[in-house]
This record gives C-alpha cells, sequence and structure tokens, in this order.
C-alpha cells in the first residue's frame, strides 16, 4: 500500500497545479495518470501556443466570461485570479504577453514552456508521478485500486470531461450535470455566403432561441466560425443540444444601426447611384453582392421604399439554417459535470462526501474561449491543493 497525504487523479492543467500547491504546503502528494502522458492538453491547447490566461483583472468582470460557473467563481478568483496565474509562471520564468484581445500566452508561443515550468516545479517539490494508471475502484477512505494499491484521506477528482471521474463523483453521492460540447463553430450547408469563405466582419449580432451574443464573425466554407459564434455556442450549449444541433441562426449585420433612415437618405440624396456601389454600411463588397442579388443592380431611385425596407429588415434579420456543428480545434471544452451546489468552493471539498475534492473541468464550469477555462483549472486547482 502506497500512503499519501494528498491523491490527485488525473495530471492535467488542474490535477497538477493542485499537486503543486499541496505539495509546497508541506504534504506528500501523488498524481494518478491513465495515460502515458502529462498535461497533454495543455500542450495543443491555443494552436500549440496555450492561452495561458486573459487580461481581465476584476473578478465581478472576469466572471461574466463564465456561463457555467459565475456565482461560484467569484470568491474564488478573489483568491487566485489572472494576476496570480501571471505571477506564478513568470516567477519561475516563463514569461507572457497579453495580446490585443486580452488573450495571455508565454512570449515563445509555444506551450512547451508552460508544460516545463510545470514538470520542472514538480520535480524540485518532488511530486510522485504514476502513469499509465488502471484505476478498477475506489474506496471511500480513500483507497484506489490501481495498478498498486494506493491510499490518502484526500482525493481530488480532476480528470476533467472523462466518464471515469464522473462515475466516481456518481459513487461517492454527486449529481452530473450532463456533458454536452460547448465552444464550436456553426455547419450551414448550402449557405449561400460558402463562395466568401473567409470573409470577416467586426460587429455582429447573433441569436438563436433566447441567447443573443455580439462580436466578429467570420464566413467559412462550412457556415460561421469566429468568436461571436463560439460565444454563442458556450451560452446556447445546452439547448443547441437539445435542438440536436439543428436551428435558424439570425443575423444582425449591422446591431444599433438605424438601416432603414439611412437607406432612404441615401436614395433622396444619389437617387442615379446604385445601392450595390453606394454600399452605404461599408461591408465587404462581395458579400454586399450576394446580400442584394435578388434586388438586381439598380439605381436607388427605382427602389421602392417597401423594397428599401425589406432590404433593412434583412440586414437586422438575416435567417440562415443551422444543422450541425464543427469542432473548434483552437479550444474546445465540455458544458455539464459535477453540479455545483454539492460543493464548497471555499475548498473545492464535496459537501457530500467529506475528503474528496474537485478540480477543472470536472465541475460544471466552463468559460468562453480566450484563456478563461485554464484559469479554471488554476484556480480550482489552488484552491483544492490548498491546506484547509
Ligand atoms: C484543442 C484544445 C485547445 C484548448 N486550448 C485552450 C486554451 O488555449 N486556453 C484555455 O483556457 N483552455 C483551452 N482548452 C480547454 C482546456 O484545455 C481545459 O479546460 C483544461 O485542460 C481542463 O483541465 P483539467 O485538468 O480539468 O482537464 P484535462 O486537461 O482534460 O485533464 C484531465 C486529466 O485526467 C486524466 N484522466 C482521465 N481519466 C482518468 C482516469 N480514469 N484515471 C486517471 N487519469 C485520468 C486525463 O488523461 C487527463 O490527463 C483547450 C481544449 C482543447 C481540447
Amino acid at each position: 500500500m502506497l500512503k499519501f497525504d494528498v491523491i490527485i487523479i488525473g495530471g492535467g492543467a488542474a490535477g497538477f497545479f493542485a499537486a503543486l500547491i499541496a505539495r509546497s504546503s508541506g504534504q506528500t502528494v501523488a498524481i494518478l495518470e491513465k495515460t502515458a502522458v502529462l498535461l497533454s492538453k495543455v500542450r495543443i491547447s491555443g494552436g500549440g501556443r496555450c492561452n495561458v490566461t486573459h487580461a481581465c483583472f476584476d473578478p465581478a468582470k472576469l466572471v461574466k466570461n463564465y456561463p457555467r460557473g459565475e456565482k461560484e467563481l467569484l470568491g474564488p478568483f478573489h483568491r487566485f485570479g489572472p494576476k496570480d496565474t501571471i505571477e506564478w509562471f513568470e516567477s519561475r520564468g516563463a514569461f507572457l504577453k497579453v495580446e490585443e484581445d486580452g488573450r495571455i500566452f508565454p512570449t515563445t508561443d509555444s506551450s512547451e514552456t508552460i508544460i516545463q515550468v510545470l514538470l520542472a516545479e514538480a520535480k524540485e517539490l518532488g511530486v510522485e508521478i504514476f502513469l499509465r494508471q488502471r484505476i478498477e475502484r475506489i474506496e471511500k477512505g480513500f483507497v484506489i485500486h490501481a495498478n498498486d494499491r494506493f491510499e490518502a484521506k484526500k482525493m481530488i477528482l480532476a480528470t476533467g470531461s472523462s466518464k471515469d471521474g464522473f462515475a466516481w463523483a456518481e459513487q461517492f453521492g454527486h449529481t452530473i450535470q450532463k456533458p454536452v460540447p460547448s465552444l464550436f463553430t456553426f455547419n450551414v450547408p448550402n449557405s449561400p455566403l460558402a463562395e466568401l469563405s473567409g470573409v470577416c466582419f467586426e460587429k455582429v449580432k447573433l441569436s438563436v432561441g433566447s441567447f443573443s451574443q455580439t462580436g466578429p464573425l467570420l464566413i467559412t466554407h462550412f457556415g460561421f466560425s469566429g468568436p461571436a459564434s463560439l460565444k454563442l455556442s458556450a451560452w446556447a450549449a445546452r439547448y443547441l443540444y437539445e435542438q440536436n444541433y439543428n436551428v435558424d441562426l439570425q443575423i444582425d449585420w449591422m446591431p444599433g444601426c438605424d438601416t432603414y433612415t439611412v437607406l432612404v437618405e441615401l436614395k433622396n440624396r444619389l437617387p442615379n447611384r446604385t445601392l450595390l456601389l453606394e454600399n452605404p454600411f461599408y461591408f465587404p463588397k462581395n458579400f454586399w453582392k450576394v446580400f442584394l442579388a435578388k434586388f438586381n443592380d439598380k439605381r436607388l431611385n427605382d427602389f421602392s421604399l417597401k423594397e428599401l425596407e425589406e432590404i433593412s429588415k434583412k440586414i437586422h434579420k438575416d435567417i440562415y439554417v443551422v444543422n450541425g456543428k464543427t469542432t473548434n480545434k483552437e479550444e474546445f471544452v465540455t458544458c455539464g459535470g459535477v453540479t455545483l451546489k454539492e460543493v464548497n468552493f471555499k475548498t473545492m471539498e464535496s459537501k457530500i462526501c467529506p475528503g474528496l475534492y474537485f478540480a477543472g473541468e470536472i465541475l460544471d464550469i466552463d468559460g468562453i474561449t480566450g484563456g478563461f477555462n485554464f484559469q479554471n483549472a488554476w484556480t480550482t486547482g489552488f484552491i483544492a491543493g490548498g491546506l484547509q
């Protein structure tokens, strides 16, 4: 029997960070990892660059980026937030930079920098790591039957979105919010815009059901991508799953603009010019051409007010039929997991099973894209690993 003060199941970002914190407070610590590699998601994250966290330093604002976990993360972010993450990594030699949109990456643009710092720290502190562990069962107390038999009074489940972790949480009395994907892009088969793949918009408003998000949009050959669609996929993750990813996506191409008045004024001012060439909303030219296709190319004077109203309505309520989704390779997460009200967020300990703790994506917490998901892993890992 191998005995430790703390045993952590899962060697991802959350489990690893929890292990470092626990060990630095003097406890004996072991990580049991199923695969042959640690931190595998960190390695592929952010397109291989690892978006470590986000430059949002006010916890009240930071929590607004979590469709699930907003209320629960407020206290934890006051204890360990993005500033602490930056300080932790930089004080160990992994220097970070903030990009224009607030995302934070290592200055090397390589996730390997983050991994090396974490691995070096674990080695220096003496965290014991057991790879390729096949955990057959876990007894309360805790006795873990894996390749060897392990025992610890405190066990942290940090298995991400793995079914095993959810099953153990259930075994110890927890309920699991059904796991469904979040952070994906929308497929629009036969989209009239498909030929415009690569065209970007700085600010559109996207809506499905009762959910809306505003931001940049990218037209792709299969549908829509970009920050606005990723954000919408996160906030509406469960609704979209329930609709089997078959919904009407409504696009407002000019949110907040009184386009009808602009069109009427233009008709009065430049009656002999064509609407196509005037392009009063400065849309990408090829988009405007496709958008106006059904109205033919004619002089503004030849447009009736009814037609201008129709164009205006279409600008604000353009409908595309979504059928399916595509995985966003830069970052995706699972919506769902251990029910949050069953966990004490001051310690990350289960309210149901004393000695059992949770950290990271196993919880029903997920953020939008931009470094928020790792920040959840660092923060909940920090608290779960701490001395209580
Ligand atoms: C392609 C991609 C890119 C991403 N990029 C970013 C990014 O740039 N920024 C960001 O903030 N977020 C990003 N994310 C999300 C982020 O990676 C996750 O939110 C984060 O890794 C969650 O950490 P975790 O430790 O909770 O879970 P994981 O990283 O999933 O780690 C769980 C660990 O548990 C192990 N495990 C599972 N089952 C068992 C078992 N039975 N026994 C033992 N061990 C087990 C797994 O092998 C794994 O090592 C990305 C995700 C993906 C998929």
